[in-house]
């Protein structure tokens, strides 16, 4: 099982993506995250990519696909060993048409397939605000939001006791040329996955449980109607 979860940042792919992999048994694909962890181990990567991350600008394809390559042929190592892994939960990843071609280029290869992308709609409004009062925990990467979900004690992460961090592209110029990039790049996809028949789409300005339960409902529907 492949799937997508597609939306603005600040939608909640994060959040939604460590609630929902584990119950499906999908490793997480978050190229971000990938990337942020190379930044902070001054691998060569993260030297490269260090400056186009903070400004909030994307990572060149080739770079991006590579890191998705290298990840999707672990998880088939898996799958193959026979270990309980159901396949691959994307966040963050495709963001361009060359990204998604490859993707499903490196899927067919493998004899695989989409199961489902699914966006998460979030208005735009909400979206800046979310973004703006975002706090993540240094040591084990919760996150947080200062107004609408605050930790126990400020600046303190409630699980761990961890430093709560403002991302380095939280800053309100990186905020607007992420929207923007999403906007021209990204956004397009939605009708490439639509034309696939594969796209669901599932209203994100609700409470986070809701969100979760209506995102396991439409993959699952999708991964039934696929074994039909
Ligand atoms: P995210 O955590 O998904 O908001 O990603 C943080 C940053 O990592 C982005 O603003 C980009 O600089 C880089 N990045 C993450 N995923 C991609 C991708 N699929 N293509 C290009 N750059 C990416």
């Amino acid at each position: 099982m492949y799937v997508i979860l597609m939306g603005a940042q600040g939608s909640g792919k994060g959040t939604q993506a460590a609630l929902i992999g584990p119950k499906l048994n999908l490793v997480k694909v978050a190229t971000g995250d990938l990337f942020r962890a190379a930044t902070e181990q001054k691998s060569e990567l993260g030297l490269q990519v260090q400056a186009i991350l903070e400004s909030g600008n994307l990572v060149p394809d080739e770079l991006t696909n590579a890191i998705v390559q290298v990840r999707l042929a672990q998880i088939a190592a898996a799958k193959a060993k026979g270990e309980d892994v159901a396949g691959a939960l994307f966040d963050g990843f495709p963001r361009t048409e060359p990204q998604a071609q490859a993707l499903d280029e490196i899927l067919a290869n493998q004899g695989e397939s989409l199961t489902a992308v699914v966006e998460i709609d979030v208005p735009r409004e909400k979206l800046v605000a979310r973004l703006a009062g975002r706090r993540v925990c240094e040591s084990c990467g919760t996150v947080y939001h200062v107004e609408a979900d605050p930790p126990a004690v400020p600046g303190i992460c409630n699980k761990c006791g961890g430093k709560l961090l403002q991302r380095k592209d939280d800053t309100p110029e990186a905020i607007t040329r992420r929207l923007e990039l999403y906007d021209d790049l990204t956004r397009p996809l939605l009708a490439y996955y639509a034309e696939q028949g594969v796209l669901e789409r599932v209203d994100g300005d609700q409470d986070i449980q809701k969100v979760e339960q209506d995102l396991l409902d439409a993959i699952r529907s999708r991964a039934e109607s696929m074994k039909a």
